[in-house]
């Protein structure tokens, strides 16, 4: 059997104001059929667009619905494409390359060392809000972090498949192809 929890406690869930032991209860709690829905309602409620949000990407990101697309698109409303598309490529990338930048972050013994990797940062152009961090070894490929399939979710998991059905692949690759193609 599962237990209901009501909006206002998942809003303070997800915006981390319950005590520990209500989160413990929720968390070791079977979750409730409609779990999802009362999440993404909360998440729809903070936004200022209209679009409606399909799935949360992160911190700022969603993927919604819009005009039969399916985009990635920040709080602030920029929007960044194809969720088939890693979005990271849109984003103003800045790297952490040298020993001056990373300690900057890892200050003393703990710096990485630059000859051998990086730290990446992402900040959404439309409000400069960093999007995501990450840490790889030098000339690692961008990480797609999450390419969700969202047919599948909506039709086998929800029971509610969602219009215009879409390929389910990976098209990051139509980014860097159309920039060697620009480049030439
Ligand atoms: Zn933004």
């Amino acid at each position: 059997m599962s237990i209901s929890y009501d909006k206002e406690d998942l809003k303070d869930l997800y915006a981390g104001r319950l005590p520990w032991d209500k989160i413990k209860e929720i968390m070791s709690s079977p979750k409730d059929d409609d779990r999802f829905d009362k999440y993404i309602e909360i998440l729809q409620e903070r936004v200022s667009w209209p679009e409606r949000i399909l799935m949360p990407l992160g911190m700022h990101l969603y993927i919604v619905q819009k005009d039969g697309e399916r985009i990635v698109k920040c709080d602030c409303g920029h929007e960044f494409g194809d969720w088939r598309r890693n979005w990271k490529l849109g984003a103003v990338i800045f790297v952490r390359d040298d020993a001056e930048k990373l300690e900057e972050v890892y200050p003393g013994l703990r710096c990485p060392d630059p000859q051998l990797s990086e730290i990446r940062e992402y900040y959404c152009p439309g409000c400069a809000a960093l999007l995501k961090v990450e840490s790889l070894p030098k000339g690692c490929p961008v990480v797609f972090d999450a390419l969700p399939d969202l047919d599948t979710f909506y039709r086998d998991w929800l029971g509610r498949p969602l219009p215009q059905e879409k390929d389910f692949k990976d098209m990051t690759y139509e980014v860097t192809r159309k920039w060697g193609l620009d480049s030439k």
